[in-house]
């Protein structure tokens, strides 16, 4: 976040949301789902952990123009950042560097989230040029790891990023972001070392699940002003839902995004939340149950 008028609506959603209302004052940022898929099978995916349940979403591979168009165009002005991710990888959209520049266009910072791999010759070059910001990079903290739980040769990944570190504008930042879990978080403090002077900074997420017990009371992710938009152009509150079964408020092919916003649907779920009454998704949702995880975040020099 960087203008102030996000800080005060973030602040304003907060409130709402310890206030039990059942809506919120602005959007802060959209996410983009440009792809439904991936080139990868990590084992710890939302994607790959669906077996856990008979859902299986049918949305689309891609994201049709028309969607994107219609999500980028009528995006409140309240929306500071637009990212590009999801359940899937997005640089396995032809278009993607279209995309992004398109959003930048209009004035919105631009973050993509990607496992790297994908990341050289034209596609790397089209992306440095398209007039986005941040870059996060998903990785493990060592070779082992991952190729156990990604399946990916961390030597060939650290090679793409470096190459795009030289070619990149000033205007692009890179950063890194990894998932902990039983494996690797006693291998997290090498990461400040071996990515020093490639990468911005470094984030560490602890695993999400959907097979928990100890869901949180009051969550208060569908306050935070974040909305999802999935490749089928459903619009949900939540982009953790959005890997099982996701918590929709509205389809923009339908209606407009503000008629979303504004509308019934979001303010049933958030009045389901107020009265307990949560989705069976959240019931399992483990997100925001990770205290115990012993996170080490190294910070960059
Ligand atoms: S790179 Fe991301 S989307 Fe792809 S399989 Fe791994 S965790 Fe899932
Ligand atoms: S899926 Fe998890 S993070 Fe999303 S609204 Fe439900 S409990 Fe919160």
């Amino acid at each position: 976040m960087q203008k102030p008028s996000t800080y005060l609506n973030e602040t304003l959603n907060t409130l709402y949301y310890f206030g039990k209302k059942p809506r919120i004052h602005n959007p802060i940022s959209m996410i983009i789902e440009p792809v439904y898929g991936c080139n990868l099978h990590c084992s710890y995916c939302w994607n790959a952990i669906r077996h856990y349940f008979e859902h299986k979403s049918k949305r689309p591979h891609l994201m049709s123009e028309e969607i994107f168009k219609k999500a980028i165009d009528q995006a409140p002005r309240s929306v500071e950042s637009i990212s590009f991710a999801l359940i899937g990888e997005p640089l396995l959209h032809p278009e993607i560097h279209n995309m992004i520049n398109y959003v930048s266009g209009k004035g919105f910072r631009t973050i993509l989230y990607t496992n790297g791999t994908l990341l050289k010759g034209d596609k790397m070059s089209q992306i440095a040029e398209s007039g986005l910001n941040v870059i996060s990079i998903s990785t493990e903290p060592d070779s082992f790891n991952s190729q156990k739980h990604r399946g990916v040769n961390l030597e060939k990944l650290k090679e793409n990023v470096i190459n795009l570190s030289k070619i990149k504008p000033d205007s692009l930042e890179i950063k890194l972001s990894v998932v902990v879990h039983h494996d690797n978080y006693d291998k997290i403090h090498k990461l400040r070392d071996d990515w020093n002077g490639i990468v911005k900074n470094i984030k560490v997420i602890p695993m999400s699940k959907y097979n928990g017990t100890s869901h949180p009371e009051n969550c208060m992710e569908p306050w935070r002003g974040c909305l999802s938009v999935l490749t089928s152009g459903e619009i949900t509150p939540c982009c953790i839902s959005a890997g099982y079964k996701s918590i929709p408020i509205g389809n923009i092919q339908n209606e407009s995004l503000n008629d979303i916003i504004k509308g019934k649907q979001y303010k049933m779920l958030l009045q389901n939340f107020i009265n307990g009454n949560k989705p069976d998704v959240c019931i399992r949702c483990t997100e925001f149950c990770s205290s115990k995880i012993p996170l080490r975040v190294p910070k960059m020099k």
